[in-house]
């Protein structure tokens, strides 16, 4: 089996190496790093250096809920310096989600600000964006969209199905976790994206569980790609052996890890 894992904080990964191994022998071929602060980009570029099975791919950003204008341009001096050995701009985006930041105008203006500088470096470098948003999708969207991006990532989507329809219409992607199993804002929308547009992830070290059954969750690592690819085949009624061949020439397709290898 061949199958990438198109979203994980391996700088946040407790004991790295045993999960790559075990990740490696699941038959996981590549895993997108993606970053989160100018620390998170630093040490991700080091894993990828430190590793090669499986490929790392990394992805050089700033999350909506680490954002600190004081520390964008150097994350964007890094995104340049490394533009031929990275993969993508990620993750960055905006998280309106929680109560407090909704109410805090400062808050929100800054994770603005950053987005739409990290917006601004995917376009003038090509490099596909992998964008983290919640309770904020609709400007997340029309940000990317005015930007110009050709190639956008709406990570682990779960919002509403309006955004989405505009989100591939734009001919970006939009990928899914395992949470895709229980959650139905998760099943909604992967219902409704058809697989040539999904990329399947795991955003760990992530904690799962379904809180309506008594299962005891798991800390994800890159290796449980397979339970996505499990529950999302599940959904889409399509035998795994097809959705892993679409879902995997989608990843080679958005992330051009051919270009990157050579
Ligand atoms: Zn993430």
């Amino acid at each position: 089996m061949n199958i990438y894992d198109t979203h994980a904080h391996l700088d946040h990964i407790e004991d790295l190496s045993p999960a790559l191994e075990r990740a490696v022998q699941t038959g996981v071929k590549g895993v997108v790093a993606v970053s989160i602060s100018l620390k998170s980009c630093t040490r991700t570029l080091e894993i990828a250096k430190e590793y090669s099975n499986p490929i790392i791919y990394p992805a050089l950003g700033m999350h909506p809920s680490d954002a600190d204008r004081n520390d964008v341009a150097a994350c964007i001096d890094l995104i340049k310096e490394n533009v031929s050995r990275i993969i993508a701009v990620g993750e960055i985006g905006l998280d309106f989600w929680y109560k407090w930041v909704r109410k805090d105008k400062e808050k929100k203006d800054e994770q603005r600000e950053v987005f739409q500088a990290f917006l601004n470096v995917a376009r003038e470098t090509n490099l596909p964006a992998i964008i983290h948003t919640r309770g904020t999708w609709r400007e997340a969207f029309d940000r990317t969209k005015a930007t110009g991006l050709t190639k956008a990532l709406f990570h682990w989507y779960s919002g509403p199905v309006d955004v989405l329809k505009d989100i591939l219409d734009a001919g970006y992607y939009v990928s899914t976790s395992p949470s895709v199993a229980y959650s139905p804002q998760s099943r909604e929308a992967m219902s409704y994206a058809p697989i040539e547009q999904t990329l399947i992830e795991t955003d760990s070290p992530v904690f799962y569980k379904n809180r309506d059954t008594d299962d005891e969750g798991f800390k994800a690592e890159p290796k449980d790609v397979l339970k996505t690819l499990s529950a999302y085949s599940k959904l889409k009624n399509v035998s795994e052996d097809k959705t892993l061949s679409i879902l995997n020439n989608n990843a080679e397709t958005f992330f051009n890890f051919q270009k990157f290898q050579s």
